[in-house]
């Protein structure tokens, strides 16, 4: 993967990664807000619904505590066969009837288990003894219930299912002293004001009430709600643990039931789930009536992600402009340098030119490598420069030297082969000829036994030099090899070259000799054999033809000058 990819991608993946921490950070932020919003509003909520619920539920509470603790019921309830007292008794529950809210009331008599009740429709005046209880009979357990526990005041709620109304039974103990002579109370129509609180919530609330026990007893699904609780055994009843799956929430929330009987503090709210979903589960304490409270609030309904959707626009937002900029960033100071940078260094690499970097901009650490790296190839460029034209001199040198005799620094056969081949190309495009003379020292192997090589050597070179101060500009001379010259001349025509053969013969036997023993001078002669070739001639039979001619003059007596071939008015 190239660069920016990568850098994209990184950048890309380290935006995203703030943007969910910060995301996850407000929208905590937010929760505990919204936290602090549903406790205050919980609390809110109890009150209200306290005003609202209890204050009936306690006037006929402390109704019914007159109505159980009233002299006249007591006296009757201890004697129920004095009529005296039954009558007193009658006029007394008349007139409770009459106070009581619901206009009903009921007075049940522990020994006898005699139940008296008249109820808002005056059905019973007159005769208010209804019926026998008996401990046998399931619906009349809560008399027992009550009795046996002894709970001086219990409250029940009890839905009539057949009326579609709630009554909440107020049962209070009939006492003398210690002894127990029944229960009185009333009931009273829970069904409106229930309605107005467990009924009446806004969207993503719920508020239900339980017992001491966590029986619900109301609840807008009446599915839920535990009906006569007290005459039930734990494992039958309908309780918190109906509406928390998870163990640890319903603990928390019994946790906190008993701690506002302790605390007495008027609101705990807990984290819980609903069918999977966050709620808020404020948990208020009714002491009147020895209730709890609970308000659930959705925490997904009342604060929905979708009002996150802004912040999460802004945070994609932020990201696209954050990626765009940092591309950008990324493209004029690095990318771009580096990619200028690539292409110099591969004309460098290919060696094109000396200045492959342009001036570099800037200051930051990829114009300082591109000034080092512009620096370097131009040393580099200059140093192969001038090591080229060093191995070019060189080769020059070599090729120069295997193309000379080193003892006289003439042509040596090899570069004397290559002038004639190119001459004779040249000959045959202008159809010109060729003039060779070929020249060996006379005797010289008696120069070389008499006075030794180092003096054969210097009669080599005194030779060679004349040869060569004779020369016109266009010819030239090799040491063919021993004692052997060949001169290329540019002669005109036979007669040209004759006299130039002849020429050199003179000048060396007239000038040249070198020094003997003794201060002797040693004359030299050479003999000379020339060959004017023919157009188109090859380099062999040139050569062959000349050493013919050489062979002659050695053969004349030497120290003079033949020429092979075509016969000449004038020849020596
Ligand atoms: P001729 O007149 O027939 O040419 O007689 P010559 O003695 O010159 O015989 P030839 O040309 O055959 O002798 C060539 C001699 O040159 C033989 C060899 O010893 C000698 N020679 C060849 N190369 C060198 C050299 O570099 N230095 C010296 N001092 N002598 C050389
Ligand atoms: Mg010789």
């Amino acid at each position: 993967m190239n660069l920016k990819p990568r850098f994209l991608l990184l950048t890309g993946l380290l935006i995203v990664a703030s943007a969910t921490a910060a995301w996850y950070a407000s929208r905590q932020l937010a929760e505990n807000i919204v936290a602090q919003w549903a406790i205050r509003y919980a609390e809110k909520q109890v009150l209200y619904d306290k005003s609202r619920l209890l204050q009936p539920i306690v006037r006929e509470i402390a109704l019914s505590r007159q109505f159980a603790n009233s002299q006249e019921i007591r006296n009757w309830a201890r004697d129920p066969e004095d009529p005296a007292l039954t009558r007193r008794a009658l006029a007394e529950m008349e007139n409770y009837r009459l106070t009581f809210s619901d206009r009903s009331y009921f007075v049940a008599l522990r020994d006898s288990g005699r139940y008296y009740h008249n109820n808002a429709k005056n059905e019973f005046a007159g005769k208010p003894y209804r019926y026998t209880l008996s401990p046998k009979k399931p619906e009349d357990r809560w008399f027992y219930d009550i009795i046996r526990q002894q709970r001086d005041i219990h409250i029940n709620v009890n839905p009539d299912a057949n009326l579609g109304v709630t009554k909440l039974w107020i049962d209070v103990l009939v006492r003398d002293g210690d002894a127990i002579l029944g229960v009185a109370g009333t009931g009273l129509d829970l069904t409106e004001l229930i309605h107005a609180v467990v009924d009446q919530t806004q969207p993503g609330m719920t508020s239900l009430f339980v017992d001491h026990n966590g029986a619900i007893q109301a609840h807008r699904d009446q599915r839920l709600i535990d009906f006569a609780s007290i005459s039930k055994t734990a494992h039958e009843r309908k309780t918190l643990d109906l509406l928390f799956e998870r163990p640890q929430d319903r603990e928390a929330i019994y946790a906190a039931m008993k701690e506002l009987e302790s605390v007495k503090s008027t609101v705990i709210s807990r984290f819980v789930e609903i069918e999977g979903r966050r709620h808020l589960a404020g948990v208020a304490y009714l002491p009147e009536i020895d209730w709890y409270e609970i308000t659930l609030l959705d925490l997904n309904v009342l604060v929905p992600l979708s009002s996150f959707s802004g912040i999460l626009l802004v945070y994609g937002l932020t990201l696209l402009a954050a990626l765009a900029l940092f591309n950008l960033v990324l493209s004029r100071l690095v990318l771009r340098p580096l990619k200028n940078l690539e292409l110099a260094m591969r004309e460098a690499e290919q060696g094109q030119h000396g200045d492959v970097f342009p001036p570099t901009q800037g200051k930051g650490e990829i114009s300082l490598l591109i000034e080092h790296f512009r620096r370097m190839a131009r040393a580099q460029w200059e140093a192969r420069r001038d090591l080229e034209s060093k191995v070019n001199e060189r080769t020059e040198a070599l090729d120069r030297l295997a193309k000379t005799d080193p003892l006289t620094e003439l042509l040596n056969r090899r570069g004397m082969s290559e002038r004639i081949e190119a001459e004779i190309s040249r000959s045959r495009r202008e159809h010109s000829r060729i003039g060779l003379l070929l020249v060996d020292i006379d005797l010289f192997k008696e120069i070389n036994d008499q006075h030794g090589h180092g003096k054969g050597d210097e009669a080599l070179k005194a030779v060679a030099s004349l040869i060569h101060a004779m020369l016109r500009p266009y010819d030239s001379v090799a040491r063919w090899g021993g004692d052997e010259f060949l001169v290329l001349t540019q002669a005109s025509d036979a007669h040209d070259l004759d006299a130039q053969g002849e020429r050199i013969r003179a000048a060396i036997a007239e000038t040249c000799h070198i020094a003997g023993a003794a201060g002797s001078a040693l004359p030299l002669t050479i003999s000379v054999g020339g060959y004017f070739a023919n157009n188109g001639e090859d380099i062999e039979s040139m050569l062959q033809h000349a050493d013919k001619a050489l062979y002659m003059a050695k053969d004349a007596g030497r120290n003079c000058y033949r020429a092979y071939g075509e016969v000449r008015s004038s020849a020596t």
